[in-house]
């Protein structure tokens, strides 16, 4: 309530009055008289605020901050760069609004709005308003006490990787918290590609190499162009490897789109019906200077001419099963762990049911006979990292070291699954996994069953998500694991009586 200038308004109405005899009481304070609205908010201002999360009061220092709960993983937050400023409260003072990611230990990155308001006691942040995971921030900004909010995220029956919606909301501001007030979500389709271009670049193949692995910088609404030659009758691929945000288009010599311009994709097979120059081009709509990387090979149907670049090992590609069946593929992260890991493999030898093991490097040096016991079970094991760090920007001799590690502790029987820790990635990761034999494998059911949402939560999460090939996220690890273990009970007997089958992913 903009309490300053009414009170001002009725102390003037009232002191004329005068019969009523509270002129006295009306004298403005000195703190109103001096009341001007303070400079401009800057992220610095926001960087080091102290905010009550539902995990518990995050103390930010220049922007960051970590949880732990005693485990290996621990939580950690940053401020995006993403800020507004303006008035939330209508006090005529200037607040923002902030955007915290959650790098969380458990599962994912988790993003939400932080409203900010600044009174006399200083700058407080307020309840975070939740935003859902996976999301860019395209844009932020306060008009008239409503926070505008536009972001790219993805309708909850896409896949993973998928970015498919522009979701913009309006939020309006109220007693400490903040609602949503109205939204409009347009396909991503229907989302105009941004304008600006910068200089193609011509990508060269090396002597007898059919193909070449290209990487750069790209910011929001900006393209990069790469050109390649191919003859009539080739077959060019290209795997853009980056951030949610980053889509991949393609033209002709002549600039003629070949794709649709307004398809998000991020991997293509372009057949050539004619010889001559093709353009492929990187666009960002991600909100960063983003890390990208993209391959491009060349097929010739009349043989190849080539051998295959250097000291990559193939990875294995994932499963799909028959189309009809009732495949759900579970995944446990974080382990092994006393008593979690025991308690998980009984209830699935009594369901018949295996499941694929992301396995810390450190934990599983700590338990070999946990290790042993996955695999008896007939279950496999999955890489997991060492210590559960982000690989988000991960220079490749760590990531080697994070990797290998770990390979060596899980032994030969161990897969050529690896699963990056928080699902974190940059444009590299995939081709560094790929250099040591392994495979990215993330999940399309996140049951969240590390933030302890209750048991009926993570069934529902999974009974209602379940589709023929999905992969489910759970925790054996990281933590109190009771939720997901009487969780895991539940999902089996009522998954199974209605004919679902539980092999192992990988
Ligand atoms: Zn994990």
């Amino acid at each position: 309530m903009p309490d300053l200038p009414i009170r001002t308004a009725l102390c003037g109405v009232v002191a004329v009055v005068g019969v009523l005899g509270v002129s006295a009481s009306c004298t403005p304070a000195k703190r109103e008289l001096t009341a001007a609205p303070p400079a401009h908010l800057k992220l610095a201002d926001v960087s080091s605020l102290a905010i009550d999360a539902p995990g518990g009061r995050i103390q930010l220092h220049d922007g960051h901050a970590e949880l732990g709960d005693g485990g290996a993983s621990k939580d950690r937050y940053s401020l995006s760069g993403v800020f507004a400023e303006g008035d939330i409260n209508g006090d005529g003072r200037a607040d923002a609004a902030i955007v915290l990611v959650d790098n969380s230990a458990g599962s994912g990155v988790f993003f939400s709005l932080v409203p900010v308001v600044n009174s006399a006691n200083g700058l407080q942040a307020q309840k975070p308003f939740d935003l859902g995971d996976r999301i860019v921030v395209q844009r932020m900004g306060i008009e008239r006490g409503t926070i505008h909010l536009t972001t790219l995220d993805r309708s909850s029956n896409a896949a993973y990787f998928e970015v498919d919606r522009q979701h913009v909301m309006s939020l309006a501001y109220q007693g400490g918290r903040i609602s949503e007030t109205a939204d409009r979500i347009t396909p991503l389709a229907g989302v105009p590609l941004p304008p600006s271009d910068a200089a193609v670049q011509r990508v060269k193949f090396d002597q007898g190499a059919s193909s070449a692995t290209v990487s750069g910088n790209i910011s929001y609404g900006q393209r990069q162009g790469y050109e390649v030659d191919a003859a009539a009758g080739q077959l060019v691929h290209a795997e853009l490897l980056g951030p949610l945000g980053l889509f991949l288009t393609v033209q002709d010599h002549a600039g003629r789109p070949l794709t649709q311009p307004t398809d998000r994709t991020t991997a293509l097979d372009v057949p050539l019906r004619t010889s001559g120059s093709l353009r492929l081009v990187v666009v960002s709509l991600n909100g960063d200077h983003t890390a990208y990387s993209l391959h491009i090979s060349i097929d010739s149907k009349s043989g190849s001419p080539s051998s295959t670049p250097t000291g990559s090992v193939a990875p294995p590609t994932s499963p799909t099963p028959a189309a009809g069946s009732k495949v759900l593929y579970l995944t446990f992260d974080d382990g092994p762990s006393t008593p979690y890991t025991q308690q998980v493999l009984k209830v699935l030898a009594k369901f018949h049911a295996h499941a694929t093991f992301f396995d810390l490097g450190q934990q599983a040096q700590r338990y070999p006979d946990l290790l042993a016991a996955e695999l008896a079970g007939g279950n496999t094991i999955g890489n997991h990292t060492w210590d559960h760090r982000s690989l988000a920007g991960m220079s490749r001799a760590q990531f080697n070291d994070e990797v290998m590690r770990t390979k060596t502790v899980l032994g030969a029987k161990a897969s050529s699954c690896l699963r990056p820790p928080y699902g974190a990635h940059d444009g590299f990761t995939a081709d560094y996994a790929a250099a040591l034999g392994y495979r990215l494998q993330y999940w399309d059911i996140d049951t969240r069953d590390w933030a302890r949402p209750g048991v009926n939560s993570i069934v529902t999460t999974v009974l209602t998500g379940a589709r023929n090939g999905s992969v489910v996220l759970m925790h054996d690890g990281g933590g109190d694991r009771t939720q997901s273990v009487a969780a895991l009970e539940t999902i089996l007997s009522t998954l199974s009586s209605r004919g679902w089958q539980f092999p192992a992913l990988c």
